[in-house]
């Protein structure tokens, strides 16, 4: 069998969008599941839309993401070069065999067409969405070298998948009209063309077409990732847009999509974009993380927040805190100060609860014991061990009293933990307020 090479051919008009990584990675996760190669091309004939740095920040992306890229500018490879502007001596022979052999004509201005043959039918079966058929008359004679001597899209697009030996082309469902131009290029210079696959668009969570435009969404990869969005969680997440695994589960791993991944189960409905089930994904990931690489993730979002940390003890007793609740890292901020700034306010729930198991003691022996006690987790731990041995309770009266008299919640992640994240002076003051309920 032939070797199966894609490509992801981006022009560097700017950052790295959903829609461009989901690209990416169908293309990837193709070529892998086939042991092929996965290429990068750089389509930057359109020259007053190049944006600096662009082609940078997608290579650059993309590897966090964990694609793994076998030929790129960057990364060279025997097919180069990899950026169209370095090819258009190429596109310049192929023009020329076209004008030749009569399937091409020249303009006044120098422009060149490419003149739509009568009467055809073109043909393809989209890997997505099965046999598409275009009939030549719908198109016109269209620019394939513009006057300044530059190829546009559809020509250049087909030398080079040609030249790069590309197998497979999986692309957004905005070039499905384009496919029947790029399709008579093949044949007029005899070439074989690839397999192309459109992916349905991703749609907005109002049903809307994904716009750049679209501000209410954050759509750019380094969005997320300097949210704190984990890539292994991205690249899940994305590789849903569109396609779906044989098994219920959603939350796969790189090995397993590839494993998976083998052109067929996509997905013809438009994909939707769905914040909450991507901060769902994101957080799953970041609960299967051990604390210690969370703590690592967490301390940059401190720093740049101004929160004191005060050693390596605290950031592990805050990420053990709050690792269960993230749902991106970045979020560590605002529960952080949430939970600082909580209003201590006992509703009728809790009340009842102090009132019904006469909790008075607890909360004063509770009270007395840490006035002049270290404030770190084990102290407290031992603190609430006296408190069970002195006043012989034990369970839900002393674990959920002591938690609802110091921080008014039911619920909520180790006591000694949580506990000792706050001021002593602040759980001292809770717990006065505590017993004028008395
Ligand atoms: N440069 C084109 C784009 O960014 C590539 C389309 C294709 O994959 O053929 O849309």
């Amino acid at each position: 069998m032939q070797k199966v090479r894609v490509r992801y051919a981006p022009s560097p008009t700017g950052l790295l969008h959903i829609g461009n990584a989901r690209s990416a990675l169908f293309n990837y996760l193709y070529a892998k599941h086939y042991h092929g190669d996965f290429i990068i091309r750089i389509e930057d004939t359109d020259i007053k839309r190049n944006v600096e740095g662009g082609e940078k920040s997608q290579l650059d992306l993309l590897e966090w993401l964990g694609i793994k890229i076998d030929e790129s500018p960057i990364h060279g490879g025997n097919y180069g070069p990899y950026r169209q502007l370095e090819r258009l001596d190429i596109y310049q022979q192929y023009a020329k065999q076209l004008l030749e052999n009569g399937h091409a004509y020249q303009e006044d201005n120098g422009a060149i067409r490419f003149k739509v043959p009568k009467h055809q039918t073109y043909t393809f079966d989209d890997l997505v969405r099965g046999i598409l058929s275009f009939q030549s008359e719908d198109v016109e004679d269209w620019i394939m070298v513009k006057e300044n001597g530059i190829p546009t899209y559809n020509f250049a697009v087909v030398i080079d998948d040609h030249l790069m030996e590309i197998t497979h082309v999986f692309r957004g469902e905005e070039h499905i009209t384009n496919t029947p131009k790029q399709l008579m290029v093949y044949e007029a210079l005899g070439f074989e063309p690839p397999k192309f696959g459109h992916m349905t668009i991703i749609v907005n969570e109002n049903k809307k077409k994904l716009s750049k435009r679209d501000h209410d969404v954050v759509q750019f990869i380094s969005e997320y990732k300097e949210m704190g969005y984990l890539p292994e969680a991205m690249f899940n997440f994305i590789a849903l847009l569109g396609w779906s695994p044989p098994v219920e589960q959603e939350i796969l791993n790189h090995d397993t999509f590839i494993e998976y991944f083998d052109g067929t189960r996509f997905v013809k409905a438009p994909s939707m974009f769905d914040r909450e089930k991507l901060k769902f994904v994101n957080s799953k990931y970041i609960k299967a993380l051990d604390v210690e690489s969370v703590s690592k993730m967490i301390e940059p979002f401190l720093i740049k927040n101004d929160i004191h940390i005060e050693n390596h003890a605290w950031l592990q007793q805050l990420t053990s805190v709050f690792q269960e609740r993230l749902h991106y890292v970045g979020e560590i901020v605002e529960l952080y100060q949430n939970f600082l700034n909580h209003p201590f306010h006992l509703d009728e729930e809790m009340t009842n609860f102090l009132i019904s198991n006469e909790s008075k003691a607890l909360v004063a022996l509770f009270k007395d014991l840490i006035k002049d006690m270290k404030w770190e987790p084990e102290y407290i731990q031992q603190a609430m061990k006296t408190i069970s041995e002195t006043l012989g309770i034990k369970g839900k009266p002393l674990f959920m009293g002591l938690r609802i008299a110091t921080t008014a919640e039911l619920h909520g992640p180790s006591l000694p933990n949580m506990l000792a994240l706050l001021p002593k002076t602040t759980v001292l003051k809770r717990l006065e307020d505590t017993l004028k309920l008395w």
